[in-house]
């Protein structure tokens, strides 16, 4: 009757979804991923985001926000700036909201974003701070992050409603946005603006990923799929992915970082 409701990806599949860089690669047309991300109170968020992209085969990561000084002391390779995302250059893709509070530039820097013409994936704060209207009126893809409490606010439920029908939330999220949807949580699912799409359903993951900051590593390893050019359902489905499979390959507990770093190992399973 019709397409399947829902479908996994494989692990034969990664291969002919990620990026490969070829003798012709440079660094600009790997993709330049801009992740807006922490805050004073939550520098941490923006190193973990930039991390995600970094490991998510980013040509470079322009991050742009308060917790610069954190983000080069840990990656040196990231390019800074401390002004608003349109005065940040050229990026691929943005990433905009771990860690990033709630204040009036908060707020602007979303709204800008969204305004762009690339690629944006929107998380946390983010998803708090972005209008309805700013998402359902962009031409590129959007993808949102939500988790199940997040998810639950954006639809105006109870969150024990969005966990007894994760399925029927997500498709609800992204008809309601317009946009690419990844529900976060236990199992990950991704839908896509169309309902005629099946639903993604993640293989991969561990429930050690329940720890803080693992969130934003994901926001930016999807943001580098995306900078990559890859349709933003693969780029959701395929990070979800390799975030999952990153996690097992600790086996065991875990700090977010500890995900980021195992990206590499991951796709090289994949790869
Ligand atoms: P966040 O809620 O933003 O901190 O993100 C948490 C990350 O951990 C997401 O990638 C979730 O899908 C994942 N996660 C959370 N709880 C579980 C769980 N019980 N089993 C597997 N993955 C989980
Ligand atoms: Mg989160």
């Amino acid at each position: 009757l019709g397409a399947p409701e829902v479908e996994a990806l494989q692990h034969a599949d990664l291969a002919g979804l990620l990026p490969r860089p070829s003798g012709e690669s440079d660094k600009y047309r790997r993709g330049v991923v801009g992740v807006v991300a922490g805050s004073d109170r939550y520098p941490g968020a923006a190193v973990l985001a930039v991390s995600g992209a970094l490991r998510g085969g980013a040509g470079a990561v322009r991050y742009v926000g308060g917790g610069g000084p954190a983000v080069l002391a840990r990656h040196p390779e990231t390019l800074v700036s401390s002004g608003s995302p349109h005065e940040a250059g050229r990026v691929q893709a943005w990433v905009v909201g771990p860690g990033l509070g709630d204040d009036a530039r908060a707020r602007t820097a979303v709204a800008e974003v969204l305004a762009a013409d690339v690629p944006v994936l929107v998380d946390a704060d983010g998803l708090r701070l972005m209008s309805r209207d700013a998402v359902r009126a962009r031409t590129a893809a959007t993808v949102l992050t939500p988790h199940a409490g997040e998810a639950a606010a954006l639809l105006g439920r109870a969150r024990e409603e969005v966990e007894a029908s994760r399925l029927t939330a997500v498709r609800d999220l992204a008809e309601l946005f317009g946009a690419t949807v990844l529900l976060k949580g236990s199992t990950t699912l991704v839908a896509a603006p169309d309902p005629a799409v099946p639903v993604r359903v993640n293989p991969t993951g561990t429930a050690w990923l329940a720890t803080a900051g693992s969130g934003d590593v994901l926001s930016g390893l999807t943001g580098s799929l995306l900078a990559a050019r890859l349709p933003a359902r693969d780029a959701a489905s395929a990070a979800g992915y390799l975030h999952g499979l990153a996690a097992r390959l600790t086996e065991g507990p875990l700090a977010a970082m500890d995900v980021a770093e195992s990206i590499p190992e991951a796709w090289r399973n994949v790869c």
